[in-house]
């Protein structure tokens, strides 16, 4: 069956016939045109052919010498027998024409003309032209009028020519997806909500048997990238059935209307080859709430009108399943989520260690991997990371072994590639001062150490001062150890040190304050914001959150919801915490002056070292722990670096 056609069963009208009442008013309109054009020819033609036409010289010369008998005064024009004319026998008898001055006194005129004894036969003075101007604009009315609604038929895709505007609809339907829930990696709670809607799809008398009604629709949420589009379709996959996408801003159009007939179309091909499932992807683009407070407007609420009829409408027993997909739950209209339409909701996480692994796995499955390849390495260092992040990882690393000429992927490559990804390619034209260099590597070793001397940090696994074309002129990176959930306090404060180290080497190697510390400081005042108004971490607010998290699965960002007083406290509460940190990092780093010179100057030298290298100096002698840190390895010995430094 072509999707793309609009006739369904239950549309009354025949591919064939339904357009003829529109293309009858388009031949009406076409022989109106064609007659007003005949008729005001043919009146051009008979004046023409009546009359000879002469000009107004031709006119006052006669009029002067008094050759003129008789003579008709139009509003526009005279129209004059000479008298060698009227000596002629009537049947031949010419008259002639000349068109009248603008603003020319026909009573002025008539009056002279019967003085001299011409003979004024009929003086037409009322403007028959006016009511060729009212046909006039009639029909040029008519004819933008005509236009216009062709213009707009098109684009809704119902024109004259029997749909071939439909291209414009992005109805996709895929005949089956191919896609299984062997390939969405992880996830197994949304996979586990979703298997009821697979063995509805599969066998739905045995739910309608019972008198059982199955939800039509489960909205999917979660943030961008975390495979909710995948995971639609593996339900497609995995029930059998055709799969129709479509997404919520592709509803929302220019033209009034187009949105709903858009839904309309969408539930009518789909409701052709049921048992299917009908994707809406964005569906906060349409189901945003109707209040008018956010620039909602009346299409979007058509559209959202049409999408709550039709999800009304179909029958449960028909095995048309509805999924949705929004990171934005909080917005959508509630009416959506009324029982009997979305009233499933399935969570659809950012992948944990475990799923990231996963992930990774079914990416590259079929990518041949060389030995050394440590997918549990690449795991954890991607915490945070995506499924569509972690596909584009992988894609990355194969490009780069081909680039390399090699035949398989190595661990390098998928590490290299990690970083493209989180920082951008490496961008070796940047060229640093040497100034700035030795402070980029101060700052980048600051943050280092600071990490490598706490207790509750994670570890450093490499610095780098490499310019990167994210406008990072150099990075620490740090990997877990392992997944976490939850953050003590004391976790937050070593990040928050951490953060602030890098900062804290400038001003105490150079006694400057670069921009380059502005990122560090924009995340350590909203973790210390969060501190204070989210977690209740600070002494000055205590158990008090003042903030609210607005939309979790994008940003997560907060905003302050409480008094002045109480917001101005916050203020002064982040502020302390951070000058705190701040100076207890600047302490740290102080007593560990010559470290911080070693290497420094040995990540100068080098420009990228590990977080094995940084720890070989960190666990030598020199030390000098922030007060209650223990080294993890006592008895490790340094390396001797010196000779590179
Ligand atoms: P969303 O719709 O949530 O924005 P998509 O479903 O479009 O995300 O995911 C984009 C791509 O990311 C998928 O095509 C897939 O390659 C990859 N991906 C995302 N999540 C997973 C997952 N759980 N398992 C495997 N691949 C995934
Ligand atoms: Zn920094």
């Amino acid at each position: 069956m072509d999707p793309n056609r609009n006739d369904s069963p239950n549309n009354p009208r025949k591919p064939g016939d339904g357009q003829k009442p529109r293309s009858n008013i388009w031949l009406a309109l076409i022989i109106a045109v064609i007659a007003l054009l005949a008729i005001s020819g043919i009146y051009n033609a008979v004046s023409a052919s009546q009359y000879t036409q002469t000009t107004w010289s031709d006119f006052r010369e006669a009029y002067e010498s008094g050759n003129i008998s008789e003579a008709e005064i139009q509003s526009d024009r005279i129209i004059y027998l000479t008298k060698d004319e009227a000596a002629k026998p009537a049947a031949q008898q010419k008259a002639c024409f000349t068109g009248l001055p603008s603003g020319a006194d026909t009573m002025a005129m008539a009056n002279e003309m019967v003085d001299r004894g011409i003979k004024v036969d009929r003086l037409i003075v009322e403007d028959n032209s006016t009511l060729m101007m009212i046909l006039y604009y009639l029909f040029m009315g008519l004819l933008i009028f005509g236009l216009m609604s062709m213009v707009t038929r098109r684009m809704s895709g119902d024109s004259m020519m029997g749909g071939f505007g439909k291209s414009k609809a992005k109805v996709y339907m895929e005949k089956s997806t191919g896609v299984t829930f062997k390939d969405v990696a992880g996830q197994d709670e949304a996979k586990e909500s979703l298997q009821e809607i697979i063995d509805f799809l599969h066998n739905p008398q045995k739910y309608t048997e019972i008198g059982a009604k199955l939800p039509k629709g489960a909205l999917l949420v979660g943030s961008p990238g975390t495979g909710k589009t995948l995971l639609a379709k593996a339900v497609a996959g995995e029930a059998n059935v055709p799969f129709f996408s479509m997404s919520g801003s592709d509803f929302v159009e220019m033209f009034v209307g187009m949105g709903a007939s858009r839904v309309r179309d969408l539930f009518q091909q789909a409701a052709k080859v049921a048992p299917c499932i009908i994707f809406i992807d964005e569906i906060d683009a349409v189901g945003r709430t109707r209040d008018n407070r956010m620039g909602s407007n009346s299409e979007q609420e058509q559209t959202l009108n049409q999408l709550l009829n039709e999800i009304d409408g179909f029958e449960p027993t028909k095995g048309i399943v509805c999924l949705a997909a929004t990171n934005r739950p909080e917005i959508l209209d509630k009416a959506l989520l009324r029982p009997g339409r979305f009233d499933r909701r399935i969570i659809v996480d950012k992948p944990n260690l475990q799923g990231r692994l996963d992930t990774l796995k079914v990416h590259t499955r079929k990518i041949k991997l060389s030995e050394d390849v440590d997918l549990r390495k690449i795991a954890q260092a991607t915490a945070g990371a995506v499924g569509a992040d972690l596909a584009n990882l992988v894609n990355e690393a194969a490009l780069r072994a081909v680039r390399q000429g090699r035949k398989a992927v190595n661990q390098e490559d998928l590490l290299v590639s990690f970083e493209t990804v989180i920082a951008g390619t490496e961008k070796k034209n940047t060229v640093l001062t040497d100034m700035e260099k030795r402070l980029v590597a101060y700052h980048e070793v600051g943050h280092a150490l600071v990490a490598a001397l706490e207790k509750h940090s994670q570890p450093v696994s490499k610095i780098t001062i490499v310019p990167h074309t994210s406008g990072a002129l150099g990075y620490t990176m740090q990997m877990p150890e392992e997944e976490k959930f939850l953050s003590t306090a004391e976790e937050l404060m070593t990040e928050l040190r951490t953060l602030l180290g890098g900062r804290a080497a400038e001003q105490l190697v150079f006694g400057v304050k670069t921009t380059g510390a502005s990122n560090d400081i924009q995340r350590a005042t909203s973790l210390a914001r969060n501190m204070v108004a989210l977690y209740g971490m600070s002494e000055e607010l205590g158990l008090m959150a003042p903030a609210s998290v607005t939309n979790q699965y994008l940003d997560g960002q907060s905003y302050l919801d409480c008094s002045q007083e109480t917001s101005a406290k916050v203020d002064a509460a982040v502020q302390k915490l951070l000058n705190r940190c701040y100076e207890e990092a600047k302490r740290t780093l102080e007593q560990n002056r010559s470290l911080l010179d070693e290497i420094s100057l040995y990540l100068l030298a080098k420009e990228t070292i590990t977080g094995d290298e940084l720890m070989a100096y960190v666990n030598a002698d020199k030390r000098q722990l922030p007060d209650g840190a223990q080294p993890e390895n006592p008895e490790e010995k340094a390396e001797d670096h010196s000779e590179e430094a």
